[in-house]
């Protein structure tokens, strides 16, 4: 099969032919037909994520057929299309059997603890746990987008922050997790306030639905800002970017009781940012993870958008080809586009 590849961290991204994966017993192995670019990926080509051993295939938000499978899967066969969570559960550790597999043990994602869906085949673990069955009505480019910042948007807004009508939300980063976020919470009816340094991005919040918009630039006055739109604080906030000064934004900006969900990644040098743990006192405020969503959960969602209530394609900023990934990918570190671009051609 053909598979962008790289050897050494922040190197060359190149095409290479390599043996085609084969299926565990309990596995399966779908034919890519699109996968998304995530930041998580350019973090992993960083060298930011100890899991990754070299060389190794990018990938982890994708959606295809299946091609081949394991003689103990139970629930889904060859030509089935599906989809998967970036997180893949084991289905035995006590996570997973207190179903929560976002949170496995022993849990893989495909180009991270194993080789990804930039490649024509990605081979996927306990295909009975982590697999989801697409409905006809969502395309392989719409599906791809799912597994990794719609599905933790949506776990972040919907489960964890348990966001409701008329509630205050605030999301900090509109990159692919934040326009994600935005949508979402403005589907189950909340108002929402997006913060971003880039005033395109701002504008296709509006679109998305966000009632308020300020643009980060330069602006210190951040946190008063949102507390004044809000009348006193929002009930859930989001750090959708992931850096000390989002995530300090998000605690500070809450009222009393208020939530704050961190979802962008903290890595390296921003792994133990500034907390206000004053306030987290004080307000009785809660701070809390979102990491991914249980296969299981996806139904609920998939509802949401053959229904018509949200639209994730409308994130899609630009299809590619697996050629074009090879410089896509190392760029992603230049915030330099709207929106989400998928590879649809290999
Ligand atoms: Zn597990
Ligand atoms: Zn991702």
């Amino acid at each position: 099969m053909k598979a962008a590849i790289y050897e050494t961290y922040q190197g060359s991204i190149t095409i290479q032919n390599v043996e085609d994966p084969i299926p565990k017993e309990h596995g399966v192995v779908i034919s890519v037909k699109a996968t998304g670019l995530c930041r998580s990926d350019w973090h992993g080509w960083m060298g930011h994520d100890t899991d990754i051993e070299l060389p190794n295939v990018p990938g982890h938000e994708f959606a295809g057929t299946i091609e081949a499978i394991g003689k103990n899967v139970k629930n889904f066969q060859i030509g089935d299309r599906v989809t998967v969570p970036f997180v893949c559960g084991c289905g035995s550790c006590r996570q997973c059997l207190s179903g929560n597999h976002q949170v496995c043990d022993r849990q893989s994602q495909p180009g991270f603890t194993h080789w990804g869906s930039f490649a024509e085949y990605v081979a996927l673990d306990y295909a009975d746990i982590n697999l989801v069955k697409l409905p006809e009505e969502i395309n392989y480019i719409t599906a791809a987008l799912l597994g990794c910042r719609f599905i933790t948007s949506y776990r972040a807004i919907a489960n964890q922050g348990k966001v409701s009508g008329g509630q205050y939300v605030a999301i900090h980063g509109c990159g692919g997790v934040g326009l994600s976020a935005i949508m979402i919470a403005h589907a189950l009816g909340a108002q929402v306030i997006a913060i971003d340094i880039n005033g395109e991005t701002l504008d296709f919040a509006k679109e998305l639905g966000a009632i308020a918009t300020i643009n980060a630039r330069g602006n210190t006055n951040i946190v008063e800002q949102i507390k004044t739109i809000s009348h006193g604080g929002v009930h859930v906030s989001i750090d959708a970017l992931g850096s000390p000064n989002t995530c300090y934004n998000s605690i500070a900006n809450l009222r009393k009781r208020g939530k704050h969900i961190q979802v962008g990644l903290m890595t390296g040098n921003h792994k133990n940012p500034k907390v206000p743990m004053d306030l987290i006192l004080a307000n009785e405020l809660e701070v809390i993870g979102s990491h991914g969503m249980q296969a299981y959960k996806y139904p609920e969602m998939l509802e949401m958008i053959k229904n018509g209530k949200l639209h994730p394609e409308k994130l899609i900023d630009k299809t590619i080809s697996l050629k074009e990934s090879t410089d896509a990918l190392p760029n992603m570190g230049n915030f330099d586009h709207k929106g989400v671009w998928v590879i649809d051609s290999f």
